[in-house]
């Protein structure tokens, strides 16, 4: 099942939560259930050794994302762990255009400035059950050396504070469980009115 997919306004997904909660895992799934189509950013990050560019990321050097900066081709950007992050106004605007509902993983700096500017877009942020499951989740995955490990984790706490400011938290445990609380609450979610309750 698809979610209702109206041409203007296709819906719009912004997933957040501290590094190793499961965001990219749970958009991955979600986005292949739904057809929604999963926003590929672009980092000034070094690329991770499994990592592939225009497909995890476009990875791009600081003077072009500047320059991107300068020509408004965000809907937001942010610096986060002293890396440059952005979601491209084109690809999100072009997919929805052709009426494809469009799920981001962002940080929680990128998740305010599009719940300001885009009342319709659909807010969700993903925990897990204990906070050291982090950690665990970072070490399983890697992909990260051990200092860029503890860099993320230090931002868990401020991260953590934010949750209130999103539509809805999801405790990401048992992953598939969390894949169907995802879909439930996409799907029950009318992409074509502003959200007003709970927002602050
Ligand atoms: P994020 O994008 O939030 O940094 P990932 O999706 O990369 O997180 O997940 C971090 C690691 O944890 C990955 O190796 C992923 O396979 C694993 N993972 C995701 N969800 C669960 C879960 N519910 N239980 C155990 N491991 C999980
Ligand atoms: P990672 O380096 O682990 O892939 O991502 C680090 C952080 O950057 C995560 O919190 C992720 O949500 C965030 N991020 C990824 N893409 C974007 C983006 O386009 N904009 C913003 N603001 N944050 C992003």
């Amino acid at each position: 099942m698809t979610v209702s997919q109206d041409k203007n306004k296709a819906p719009f997904i912004v997933v957040s939560g501290p590094s190793g909660s499961g965001k990219t895992t749970i958009c991955r799934a979600v986005a292949k259930k739904l057809s929604l189509y999963y926003s590929i950013s672009h980092t000034t990050r070094p690329k991770r050794e499994k990592e592939i560019h225009g497909q995890d990321y476009f990875f791009t050097s600081q003077d072009i994302f500047k320059e991107m900066i300068q020509n408004k081709a965000f809907i937001e950007w942010a610096q986060v762990y002293e890396n440059y992050y952005g979601t491209s106004k084109e690809i999100v605007d072009t997919k929805r255009a052709q009426g494809i509902g469009v799920i981001v993983d962002v940080d929680t700096q990128g998740a305010l400035i599009i719940k300001k500017n885009m009342p319709d877009a659909l807010l969700i942020f993903i925990k897990t059950p204990q906070a050291s499951e982090l950690r665990k989740r970072l070490l399983a995955r890697g992909q990260d050396s051990k200092e860029e490990i503890e860099k993320r984790l230090q931002e868990t706490k401020k991260e953590l504070l934010m949750a209130k400011k999103y539509d809805h938290a999801v405790v990401n445990d048992d992953l598939n469980k969390a894949i169907e609380t995802v879909m439930t609450i996409i799907k029950s979610y009318d992409n074509r009115k502003p959200i007003t309750e709970n927002r602050t």
